[in-house]
């Protein structure tokens, strides 16, 4: 193998960069040449491609974003697309694709497999939504921002005993909500993947008054509901209450990735150029126990779906029930 080509797509993640760093870092290692696909799946068919080099990568193992550009480029879909894409990389002598993004940019590279491309995929996701594996790229940082964010909104909640709800990201999942809301020991949590009782949180924010607590943190996953919609309800139950919505929005994808997220995508990165070089491809990285898995693409984007931790919920929520103290 002499020449492949790496991407991100999708929603950008910290850890994206790290990702790509890995990627040249291991090919020009194994002598291969690494060229960068800017835009994502619109750089692929328009054939905006760049060779990297290892200074190009330099300091980039630190930094938030994706210095190939992401775009959202649904036009993907179309099988005509899919084989302009084709000729570009034929054109460009690259042999194989280093697809970096969430299951979204998984489902691009997935087109590309069907007509017998070799493709790898690399998890980088703020959701950890993809099916398969524990976790993706990107999740741990977001998750401590949000961790963060929420401790300084508890300082001033607690200052005017006030109520705050606050939004995280996370798609349709509700992993970002669990883990920080765990993490900041949050009153209670809303997640997409458990009906939401209006009526049972404003008893908990009670409770917990009654109890002694001198303010009030409920985390909300961005697929329930919008920070501005849960206010709105739940006053209708509470009209007393002092409730405040925030939503974190952006804040949430940028900045350094944790090591964590750096070390999981160096050595993604790295793993993925040695499977291609060995002629394994059609597949995504994982991870699993803290080891790093392969999944079959086509077979696990189909038949997995993702799970979230569910007892880490039901753990907060019960730990943070005054009325059954
Ligand atoms: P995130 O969930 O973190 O935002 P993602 O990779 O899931 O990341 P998407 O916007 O769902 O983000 O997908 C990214 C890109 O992947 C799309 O803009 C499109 O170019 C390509 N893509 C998504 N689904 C398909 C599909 N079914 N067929 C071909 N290409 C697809």
């Amino acid at each position: 193998m002499k020449r492949i080509a790496v991407l991100t797509s999708g929603g950008d993640s910290q850890g994206m960069n790290a990702a790509i760093r890995a990627v040249v870092e291991q090919g020009h290692h194994l002598g291969i040449e690494v060229y960068g696909v800017y835009y994502g799946f619109k750089g692929l068919v328009e054939g905006d491609f760049k060779k990297l080099t290892v200074a190009d990568c330099q300091d980039n193992i630190k930094r938030g974003g994706t210095f190939l550009y992401s775009a959202r480029y649904p036009e993907f879909k179309e099988v005509e697309n899919q084989k302009k894409a084709l000729e570009q990389m034929k054109k460009h002598q690259i042999e194989a694709l280093v697809a970096i993004g969430g299951d979204g940019s998984f489902m691009g590279a997935l087109q590309l497999a069907n007509f017998g491309f070799p493709v790898i995929g690399i998890p980088c996701t703020i959701d950890n939504d993809i099916p398969g594996t524990e976790y993706t790229i990107g999740f741990d940082s977001a998750m401590n921002i949000a961790m963060e964010e929420i401790d300084k909104i508890s300082d001033t909640a607690a200052s005017h005993n006030r109520s705050f709800v606050i939004e995280v990201m996370g798609r349709h999942a509700g992993d970002l909500a669990i883990w920080a809301g765990v993490a900041t020991g949050a009153d209670s949590i809303a997640i997409p993947e458990v009906k939401m009782d209006m009526k049972d949180i404003v008893r908990r924010v009670h409770a917990g008054r009654q109890a002694g607590k001198d303010h009030s943190i409920i985390v909300l996953a961005e697929g329930v509901m919008s920070a501005d919609q849960f206010v709105e309800e739940f006053l209708t139950y509470a009209p007393d209450e002092d409730i405040r919505g925030v939503t974190l929005a952006h804040v949430q994808r940028g900045g350094n990735p944790t090591a964590r997220d750096r070390v999981f995508a160096t050595l993604m990165g790295a793993r993925a150029v040695d499977l291609l070089v060995q002629g394994e491809h059609g597949i995504y990285m994982g991870v699993i126990g803290e080891r790093l898995e392969t999944f079959d693409i086509i077979d696990t984007l189909r038949n997995k779906k993702h799970n979230v931790r569910r007892e880490l919920y039901e753990l907060n929520q019960d730990l943070t029930d005054k009325t059954l103290a």
